[in-house]
């Protein structure tokens, strides 16, 4: 087995999921065990590692300077995640620099392995957190109270001291498998926001009350959730999720007094998600008085799509003579990076396109030919 394969193998039974795929929430015991792996390996091959303020680790090759070129990805998952989102960047960082130790190559530049924390989102409901915070793009205010995160805000010790940015990703979608390429880069990410949804009913008794006098929240949400598919089917290259849905209080033989559910919108421009979401909102409300019940609409995170940096993607393109361009769905801290430096990402070619479910998967060819080519990049790019 190839160097990447060992590595990957080595966290197969690290916070693996009972009902399939792996569970590593951003501040649970998974993600803290993959850290102080990510650690040894990285001092291992050299490395100074130091976490900063806001929960990110950081592996540098010589003293921290300005103009640094940084690859690196997260470990965290969503509940249930595959094996490859996140640790695929990591794990091929650790061995492309390895690789270049190895070599006697002699980096011109700062090079440092990043690991950003949180990145799912899926303990703070802030995806990305850890870059956000550091690049000063949400406000510490809302990690307050939030032991792992005491100190938290701007970082000009560890973002601010990147130069350029390459994060190798596994492709969340079909586009590689379908163009029969095993690597590609990104050109940029779709608009992107998160809302929570409550629909109000009235709390009844389950055998006592007509079905003519409920007013049923949970019949109302079975509408909402249709007339979200509905809208979104009507806007091209658009998707609505609702990937939670919790009935308040929730028994058996209780007639709920709320729904709340969580709506994820992704469209090509931020002015397609804001008219999709605003058509949802209508919707949603004319289909909760149905069944007499109130609709409300509140905005969690948000993203404006991300155009990466086209002279670094070219630069990149040649690097590695020249490989497919793609957009993507997915939201990544190498997107909100963008936003300050040059970044760029490498996709590895997913023979399903799923991911965020554990049948996301590379095969070990493609992971070893993403490993060669964030090698070359590096070279490069430091030299
Ligand atoms: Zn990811």
């Amino acid at each position: 087995m190839s160097a990447a394969l060992d590595l990957l193998a080595e966290l197969d039974d690290v916070g693996r999921d009972p009902r399939g795929g792996w569970s590593r929430p951003g501040f649970g015991d998974a993600v803290a065990a993959m850290q102080h792996w990510f650690t040894e390996h990285a001092e291992a091959i050299g490395l100074d590692v130091v976490r900063d303020r806001n929960g990110n680790l950081w592996a540098w090759w010589g003293e921290p300077a300005r103009d640094a070129v940084v690859t690196g990805s997260h470990l965290d998952s969503v509940p249930g995640g595959g094996r490859l989102d996140g640790p695929l960047g990591v794990v091929s960082a650790l061995v492309a620099v390895g690789r270049l130790r190895a070599s006697g190559f002699r980096p011109r530049r700062p090079l440092a392995v990043v690991v950003f924390a949180e990145e799912e989102g899926s303990e703070l409901g802030i995806a990305c957190l850890g870059s956000r915070l550091a690049t000063g793009a949400v406000d510490p205010a809302v990690v307050a109270g939030v032991p792992a995160l005491a100190g938290a805000g701007a970082d000009p010790d560890g973002v601010g001291r990147i130069g350029r940015f390459v994060e190798l990703h596994v492709e969340q979608g079909r586009g590689l498998a379908d163009l029969g390429a095993p690597i590609g880069l990104a050109t940029r990410v779709l608009a992107h926001g998160r809302w929570r949804v409550r629909i109000t009913g009235r709390g009844d008794h389950a055998g006592t009350t007509r079905m003519a006098d409920r007013a049923d929240p949970v019949v109302a949400a079975a509408r909402v959730v249709l007339a979200i598919e509905r809208a979104a089917l009507a806007v091209d290259g658009a998707r609505a999720t609702v990937g939670r849905i919790e009935a308040i209080p929730g028994g058996t033989n209780v007639i709920a007094s709320a729904v709340e559910l969580t709506l994820d919108v992704r469209a090509d421009t931020a002015h397609a998600v804001r008219g999709l979401v605003s058509r949802i909102e209508e919707a949603g409300a004319l289909e909760s008085a149905r069944n007499g019940c109130g609709f409300a609409i509140e905005r969690g995170s948000w993203s404006d799509e991300v155009v990466f940096d086209a002279a670094l993607r070219d630069e990149l393109d040649a690097v590695l003579g020249g490989v497919p361009a793609l957009p993507t769905g997915a939201g990544h801290d190498a997107a909100v990076l963008a936003a300050l430096v040059p970044a760029a990402m490498l996709f590895v070619r997913n023979p399903t396109g799923v991911s965020h479910a554990q049948e996301e998967d590379a095969a070990d060819a493609d992971i070893d030919a993403g490993v060669d080519a964030l090698e070359r990049v590096l070279r490069h790019l430091a030299a």
